[in-house]
C-alpha cells in the first residue's frame, strides 16, 4: 500500500477518514461530526476546520495548567534532549525528585511512589498492594465509578456504558455511592441520615466474608458526573471499610492536583487520611504519566517481587510533571481554581435558575457539572438535549464534555489558570445553547 508521507497536514475530513479506516470503530466521537484539533495554547483549541474554541473539558481533565505552556514545555523539550528513556531497572533522577515532591504535599503519611503511564495501570497497582498487605482479595467500590480500561481496573467500573463483556478479575462490591441529587434512598439533604455510607457496611456483611482488602472511591465520581458526596460521607465510609480491615484508596486522577480548588488533593476537602492514593491525567498537563502514592506500612507489600513498569515516571514524563507542580505552585493554580471556581459556581447556579433543563448544579473547584432533567421533578434524564447543547456551545466555540450514567451530565474542567472573564465567555456560550435547546 503506498502511503502519503509529503504532506504536512491533513484537512479535516482526511483525518476523520483515515481513524474511520484504520482505528477501532469502538473509539466512539464526542461531537455527530467528529472534530480532530491542530493546536493549543493556554485555554484555546484551533480545531482541524480551523475555528477557535475555548477548552472547558481539557482533553479530559488532563490539561491543568494550559495548552502547550511555555514553561512546561521547554523543561520537557530540554529533558528529551538530555535522556529519555532507562526504564525503572535504573534509578532516575527526575523520578525520585518527583516522588519527594509528591511526598511533601500529598496528605498524611503516604511517602512512597510508583510511577506507571495510565490511571488504569495507578489503580491497578494500588489494588494489587492492598491485596497483598491484607492478605485477601475482596475490594469494595461504588456504584457509579469508573477506574480504567484494564481487566481489573474493568472489575471495579460500575458504569455500565463503560464495562466491557463481563470483567472479572478478583471479588469486588459494590456500595450504594452519595449520589444526593439522585439519593439511593429516597432521601432529601434535610433530612439525610447519610444511608449511602452505612450501606458499605451491609454490603460488607451480606456480600463478602466480612473481611476486605480495600475500598477504593473517588472523592468526587468523575465519569459518573461529579457525584459529590456530602462533607462527612468518607469519616464514616472509610471508618466502616477499617473496621472490616480494607485499606483505603483515594483515586485521585480526576479530582487530584489542585482541581477541587484550594487543596492538592478531593480527599482532603474530607478531612480522611489515605492508605493508598493514585493520580494520572492532569498531573503532568498532558504528559502520559500514572502514579500510586502508599504509607510505610503498605508500600512494602510487595517486596520479594520484581517491580518493572518499562515507561513508568520516565525521564521525560517525570520532568513534565516536576514542572507542571512548579507551574501549578508558582501560579498558586490550587488556590485559583477555588476562586475562578467559586465564581464559575455562581454563574452556573444563575445560569440554572433560567433554565429548567439544568436540574442540578454540583462539583468543586474548576470541576463543576450541571446534571440535565426533562423534567425537574420526575428528573427523567435528558440525554438527546444535552448532545445538542454540546452541540451547539460548539458551535458557539466551547468544548464541554459529557458525563454520568444516563449521558445527561455536562461535565466542565477548564485549564486552572482561567479567569474569570473565560468563565464570562463560557457562561455567554452555555446560555445561548440552553436557549437554544430547551
Ligand atoms: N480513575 C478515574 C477516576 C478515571 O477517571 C480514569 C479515567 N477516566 C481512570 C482511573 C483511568 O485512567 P486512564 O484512562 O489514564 O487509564
Amino acid at each position: 500500500m503506498a502511503i502519503e508521507k509529503t504532506k504536512a497536514h491533513l484537512s479535516r475530513e482526511e483525518i476523520v477518514a483515515k481513524q474511520r479506516e484504520f482505528l477501532l470503530p469502538s473509539l466512539g466521537s464526542h461531537y455527530q461530526d467528529p472534530l480532530p484539533f491542530v493546536s493549543g495554547k493556554g485555554f484555546h483549541l484551533k480545531g482541524a476546520d480551523g475555528r477557535e474554541y475555548l477548552d472547558f473539558f481539557g482533553g479530559i481533565v488532563t490539561v491543568s495548567v494550559g495548552h502547550c505552556d511555555e514553561e512546561i514545555t521547554e523543561r520537557t523539550i530540554a529533558q528529551m534532549r538530555t535522556l529519555q528513556h532507562t526504564s525503572t531497572l535504573f534509578p532516575i533522577e527526575a523520578q525520585a525528585r518527583l516522588a519527594e515532591r509528591l511526598a511533601s504535599i500529598t496528605p498524611g503519611r503516604l511517602k512512597k511512589s510508583f510511577f506507571a503511564n495510565s490511571g488504569s495501570e495507578a489503580d491497578e497497582k494500588a489494588i494489587q498492594l492492598a491485596q497483598a498487605h491484607t492478605g485477601r482479595k475482596t475490594v469494595v467500590a461504588l456504584r457509579h465509578c469508573y477506574s480504567g480500561g484494564t481487566a481489573g481496573v474493568q472489575t471495579l467500573t460500575a458504569h455500565a456504558p463503560w464495562r466491557i463483556g463481563e470483567p472479572n478479575a478478583f471479588p469486588v462490591v459494590h456500595a450504594r455511592n452519595a449520589y444526593c441529587y439522585r439519593c439511593p434512598f429516597g432521601k432529601a439533604p434535610s433530612n439525610c441520615s447519610m444511608e449511602c455510607a452505612k450501606d458499605l457496611e451491609e454490603v460488607i456483611q451480606t456480600t463478602t466474608s466480612g473481611e476486605i482488602a480495600a475500598f477504593i472511591a473517588e472523592p468526587i465520581q468523575g465519569v459518573g458526573g461529579f457525584i459529590t458526596p456530602p462533607a462527612d460521607y468518607f469519616k464514616e465510609a472509610v471508618a466502616i471499610a477499617r473496621k472490616y480491615g480494607g485499606l483505603f484508596i483515594s483515586d485521585e486522577v480526576q479530582t487530584g492536583f489542585g482541581r477541587t480548588g484550594g487543596k492538592w488533593f478531593g480527599i482532603e476537602h474530607y478531612d480522611v487520611e489515605p492508605d493508598l492514593m493514585t493520580g494520572a491525567k492532569g498531573m503532568a498537563n498532558g504528559l502520559p504519566i500514572g502514579w500510586v502514592i502508599a504509607n510505610d506500612e503498605v508500600s512494602t507489600a510487595l517486596n520479594g517481587k520484581v517491580h518493572l513498569n518499562t515507561f513508568g515516571g520516565n525521564p521525560v514524563s517525570s520532568t513534565a510533571a516536576l514542572a507542571t507542580l512548579d507551574a501549578m505552585e508558582s501560579r498558586d493554580l490550587p488556590g485559583n481554581a477555588q476562586r475562578v471556581g467559586g465564581y464559575f459556581r455562581m454563574r452556573l447556579e444563575e445560569l440554572a435558575e433560567k433554565h429548567s433543563l439544568i436540574g442540578d448544579v454540583r462539583g468543586m473547584g474548576l470541576m463543576q457539572a450541571l446534571e440535565l432533567v426533562k423534567d425537574r421533578k420526575t428528573k427523567e434524564p435528558a440525554k438527546q438535549e444535552l448532545q445538542r447543547v454540546v452541540e451547539v456551545a460548539r458551535e458557539n466555540g466551547l468544548v464541554i464534555g459529557k458525563g454520568g450514567l444516563h449521558g445527561n451530565v455536562i461535565r466542565m474542567t477548564p485549564p486552572m489558570s482561567i479567569s474569570t472573564s473565560e468563565v464570562d465567555v463560557a457562561i455567554a456560550s452555555l446560555d445561548a445553547a440552553f436557549a437554544q435547546v430547551k
